[in-house]
């Protein structure tokens, strides 16, 4: 008899990541579906002070491991922390980030609790007391519904940007619960984290992105995208042979072997659609495309389409959202 539903958070540089919150407003739905608690795990450095925010979106009660030697994910410390928490419980599910780090933990988790794994999900119902999960497959040309056997704990990571997150309710306290860390002598560690001074929106946490490819020709034509999203509040991406070109760092990659995005607003600038690239944008809400070439695959996808040549349109356009701000 399954005694709860967990939802595994990530806490990075001092504060959760919001796809923290989108996890645990999806794991409360089933969880109010089952008619069971929600757990919440929180591991880190410092997590203590900011456990009370899992609350105020849906998390009852947050056990959490607060350590020095966690303030990195360091999966030799993380792993078992967390698989010994789940292993106390019978849960319904197991709920957790499809971020970088998230992908890793919830891969080495499932093998650590003998379980199936459904990674980088997109929706997740409750249907009659069964849980099922809808991935993209195959460079996202399909998507599939994943079921469990019966006995089987569902793993579900979830894909960032996606699943609604509810709005932050603070008069939703939920019970933290500090767990001693017993942390085993790890092989590796993490030495430090050299994070992104420069201001830049994360990827994959951006309302709106305007990416590059081919077609910009050079690295320093780059500097009309960055105008553009600098108008937009929006972050800069790239087409994987922008960065093969070396361009853009790989950081910057949205694609197959780059980032998967899911902004309101994706702009394609001189970018064909390659399936490999349609794999990691595909579900925005909303794409734009400008390509000079009607025929070109990105047609097939966007909402809105400007054949054009970007170098004409794309600093005439950022004129009109400048002129519209003032
Ligand atoms: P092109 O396909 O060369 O397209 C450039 C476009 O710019 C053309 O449509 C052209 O009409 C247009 N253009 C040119 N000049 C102008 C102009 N002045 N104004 C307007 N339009 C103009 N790709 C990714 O992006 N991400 C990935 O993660 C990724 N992973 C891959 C993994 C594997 C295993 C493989 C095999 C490939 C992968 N690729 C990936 C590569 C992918 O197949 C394509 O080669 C790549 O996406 C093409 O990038 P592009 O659209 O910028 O370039």
């Amino acid at each position: 008899m399954a005694d709860c539903v967990v939802s595994i958070a990530e806490f990075r540089a001092g504060n959760f990541r919001r796809v923290s919150f989108e996890v645990a407003s999806e794991a409360r739905k089933v969880a109010d579906a089952l008619n069971l608690p929600l757990y919440g795990i929180a591991v880190g450095c410092g997590v203590g002070e900011k456990a009370v925010e899992l609350g105020y979106y849906g998390v009852d009660k947050v056990f959490v491991a607060d350590d020095a030697a966690l303030e990195n994910y360091v999966p030799e410390l993380y792993v078992p922390v967390v698989a010994s928490l789940i292993e106390q419980w019978q849960p319904a599910a197991v709920f957790l980030p499809a971020s970088v780090d998230g992908k890793d933990l919830s891969a080495r988790l499932a093998a650590r609790l003998q379980t199936g794994l459904a990674q980088d999900c997109i929706q997740v119902v409750c249907d009659g007391g069964v849980i099922k999960a809808k991935r993209p497959i195959f460079a996202g040309k399909c998507l599939a519904w994943c079921e469990w056997a019966d006995g089987a704990l569902p793993m579900i990571s979830c894909r960032p940007n996606v699943m609604d997150c509810q709005a932050a309710d603070a008069t939703r306290q939920a019970q933290v619960e500090k767990v001693p860390v017993d942390l085993p002598e790890a092989r590796s560690q993490a030495l430090g984290v050299e994070l992104d001074t420069t201001g830049k929106v994360e990827l994959t946490e951006a309302e709106i992105i305007v990416s590059g490819g081919r077609g910009m020709k050079a690295a320093e034509n780059f500097a009309i995208l960055e105008q553009l999203a600098k108008e937009l509040g929006a972050a800069v991406g790239a087409s994987r042979a922008a960065v093969d070109a070396g361009w853009r760092p790989h950081s910057d990659q949205v694609g197959q072997t780059g980032k998967v995005v899911n902004p309101n607003l994706y702009i394609a600038v001189g970018i064909s659609g390659a399936i490999q690239h349609l794999a990691g944008m595909g579900s925005s809400k909303y794409i734009v495309a400008v390509n000079k070439d009607p025929e070109a695959p990105i047609f097939t996808k966007a909402d809105y389409g400007i054949v054009e040549d970007l170098f004409k349109f794309i600093p005439a356009f950022t004129e009109e959202v400048r002129k519209m701000k003032s």
